[in-house]
């Protein structure tokens, strides 16, 4: 990246001016969304667009406007086939919010979308930043927005350190995205914001050399662009420790199917016990079975999104193993077979360890 200032005739003129200025030469202008003052086919594209890139959304939004040509369209449809029309977009809430919102424009609207920005609010999956763009482009109301793209430009550019996902930056952010609204152009310069992260302000390498905003943007001209926006802060996650038994008989090792809701729910795993527990009392009481203990193997670490596990696996072999074992939710399979059939991650990488 150079740190090659652009022209200084573009210095005297306002953040807004010059987003608009580029906006018109180098933004985006043939978008699906971008032809329709619509406000529900605009609420549509904003929705789809909540964590999924432009190129993806265009045919879902070409599909699902072809499916749902307005509000009472998509209000009246069974939300099954709302779903239909959404799978392979992901975040399927979306896809129920966008439905409930539709009853709800019809049921309290009279299907009249609304197109004020505190009023768009307040329906099912609009927040503050998705209600101020539909305002804008459906209206060309004076509203700022906020959406993560607009974030990392306004972090950037401000020089604001702190994670923006936290309340006390993000009220930051916001105070700056309004004072820099633009008391004309609204639909350009809101665009321009959006288009700007998008293609410019990238989160790896942004292209700062073709910014219109460059000579006075903080994070470029202290080259902190890898820094700002600052990155979530890494959460402790708790630990929790289990042993789990490789009881083997004969070359197969016995696993018992989880119960259906939970974690790995109805998947196949390997018997579990506390650490302090006594495993062959333990194999007693479960299985009335006797086993001898063998070596123990190298424990597992395996993440969760709320919490880290490590699994200590302890090798068994059964001495003496009634039927009762055999019962509906056990099964006696080779570490082979094992890697085939429906196991968790950690577990099939223990049963490779085994093979190996
Ligand atoms: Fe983003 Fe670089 Fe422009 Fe600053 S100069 S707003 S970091 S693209």
């Amino acid at each position: 990246m150079s740190a090659t200032p652009p022209p200084r005739q573009r210095r005297k003129a306002s953040f807004a001016a010059r987003l608009v200025a580029w906006q018109k030469i180098h933004g985006r202008h043939d978008l699906p969304w971008q032809r329709t003052r619509d406000p529900y086919r605009i609420w549509l594209s904003e929705v789809m667009l909540q964590q999924t890139q432009v190129q993806t959304v265009i045919p879902y939004y070409e599909r699902f406007v072809a499916a749902f040509p307005d509000v009472r369209a998509l209000a009246s449809a069974p939300v099954e086939r709302v779903l239909e029309h959404w799978s392979g977009l992901g975040y399927y809430r979306r896809a129920h919010h966008l439905h409930a919102a539709a009853c709800a424009v019809v049921a309290q609207c009279a299907g009249e979308f609304p197109v004020d920005a505190r009023a768009l609010a307040t329906l099912p999956g609009v927040g503050r930043s998705t209600a101020a763009a539909i305002a804008v482009f459906a209206s060309g109301s004076r509203a700022a927005i906020l959406e993560g793209n607009v974030k990392r430009v306004l972090a950037r550019h401000r020089g604001i350190d702190g994670f923006p996902g936290a309340a006390d930056v993000q009220a930051q952010l916001w105070q700056i995205a309004e004072r820099a609204l633009p008391a004309r152009d609204i639909e350009t310069y809101t665009q321009a914001l959006m288009d700007l992260g998008a293609t410019v302000c990238a989160r790896a390498r942004p292209s700062c050399t073709a910014c219109p905003v460059a000579h006075d943007c903080i994070a470029f001209n202290e080259r902190r662009t890898d820094e700002l926006p600052s990155p979530r802060p890494k959460k402790v996650l708790p630990q929790r420790a289990l042993r789990v038994l490789l009881i083997e008989r004969g070359g197969e090792i016995l696993f018992e199917r989880r119960p259906p809701l939970g974690i790995w729910g109805g998947l196949w795993s390997l018997p579990e016990l506390p650490l302090d527990a006594d495993v062959r009392a333990t194999v007693k009481t479960r299985f009335a079975a006797d086993v001898v203990l063998r070596d123990a193997l190298p424990a597992i670490a395996h993440g969760f999104t709320h919490f880290a596990l490590t699994l200590h696996p302890q090798r068994v072999s059964a001495r003496r193993w009634p039927s009762r074992a055999e019962a509906p939710g056990t099964i006696w399979l080779t570490p082979k077979d094992a890697r085939g059939a429906a196991l968790p991650a950690p577990i099939k990488k223990l049963m490779r360890m085994l093979e190996t």
